[in-house]
């Protein structure tokens, strides 16, 4: 067994505190890595704040990983000592259904494997990435490429993949018109995306405050949904709208938005529903989807598409004491844009 500090919570209301966990001895497909960041998604806080359901306390969160090989079992082919890795937010899946075959594991029909808040193929519980270390099966691993930091590849593992893969897949790109609701950490991340892929893009969030970052980061337009006239001015008019927004919204405002044929993906997942009008839908021929993460063949596919066009996530290096005050900044919209921890404080 290999020993690891973390930082755990042991209910919805409480603090993080300091805590050693186990790491499982290496299988000879496991690579041993040093987490040097972990970022700190919504998703976390939704899990650790007991939001998705019931969660068996002590938690480790973080599935936005990147660190250092360290070891690798004996039939590991693909890294060795040394290599920038990342991992994300599934450590392993059945690898034979369907889902999986195509390389979309985070569909696997027998559920993915969770990298915390699940249980792994031995029946032990999955702890995160607030840790010093982690073992993970090769083939949930990424390589992080040489002009990426890894403070920046962290989010990436969750923030870049979930935004990339829904933008790849709905076909973002020059002559699409796209609207990313909420700037948050996804939503930051989703703008230069969808920005490098071509489109035109267009930022809905609550205010102008983050309108002058918004331009940086690729944004062509910038409006706030607190303004009635920005939606009477967008009607009709986008064909793509990504929603990154942690909470429930008056989501048929945002169908309006929508021109003919034009599709509305929710990555968001807030614990309360999303009443959706059959009228806002059928008037135009649109459509309301989902997208969950990506798989690993994408999440390397988009790895190497951030290296190749210079975009990393915007990032603020946190300490591991600083975890409860950056879920309290994350709930107040106050992230720019993703809190990232250098667990070397851990
Ligand atoms: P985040 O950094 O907190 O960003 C969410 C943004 O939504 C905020 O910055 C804010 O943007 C906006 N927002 C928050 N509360 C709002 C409200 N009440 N009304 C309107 N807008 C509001 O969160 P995140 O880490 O990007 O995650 C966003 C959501 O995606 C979470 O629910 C998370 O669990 C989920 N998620 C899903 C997947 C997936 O696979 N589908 C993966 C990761 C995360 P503005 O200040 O710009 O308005
Ligand atoms: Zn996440």
């Amino acid at each position: 067994m290999i020993t690891a500090k973390a930082r755990a919570v042991d209910g919805p209301d409480q603090a993080f505190r300091s805590a050693e966990i186990n790491r499982r001895d290496l299988d000879t497909t496991d690579v041993l890595i040093e987490i040097k960041f972990a970022g700190i998604c919504h998703s976390d806080i939704h899990t650790a704040h007991g939001e998705w359901g019931p969660v068996n306390y002590p938690l480790v969160p973080g599935h936005e990983i990147a660190g250092i090989v360290t070891e690798v079992g004996s039939g590991v082919t693909k890294y060795k000592v040394g290599d920038r890795v990342g991992v994300g937010c599934m450590v392993d899946s059945c690898g034979e259904c369907e889902n999986c075959i195509k390389g979309e594991e985070q569909y696997c029909l027998k559920g993915n494997i969770p990298t915390y808040a699940g249980v792994d193929k031995y029946g032990e519980p999955t702890q995160g990435g607030y840790s010093t270390h982690i073992v993970v099966t090769e083939d949930f691993v990424v390589r992080i490429p040489d002009n990426i930091e890894l403070d920046a590849a962290a989010p990436l593992l969750c923030a870049g993949i979930t935004t990339y893969s829904p933008l790849h897949h709905w076909g973002a790109g020059p002559g699409k018109k796209v609207a990313v609701v909420g700037m948050g950490g996804l939503g930051h991340m989703a703008v230069k995306i969808a920005h490098a892929m071509g489109a035109e893009v267009t930022v809905l969030s609550q205010s102008l405050s983050k309108k002058q970052d918004g331009l940086q980061f690729g944004a062509d337009h910038y409006y706030a949904t607190s303004d009635p006239e920005t939606f009477e001015k967008l009607a009709g008019s986008l064909d793509l709208i990504i929603n990154t927004v942690s909470a429930s919204i008056d989501i048929n405002a945002y169908f309006s938005l929508l021109k003919l044929d034009g599709t509305l993906v929710n990555v968001g997942a807030p614990p309360e529903p999303l009443p959706v009008n059959a009228f806002s839908l059928i008037g135009h021929r649109r459509s309301f989807a989902g997208s969950m993460i990506g798989g690993i063949r994408e999440t390397q596919e988009m790895l190497d598409f951030c290296a190749e066009h210079d975009i990393v996530p915007s990032i603020e290096v946190i300490s591991a004491d600083q975890i409860d005050e950056a879920y309290k900044r994350v709930l107040a919209s106050d992230v720019k844009y993703r809190f990232v921890i250098d667990t070397s404080t851990i």
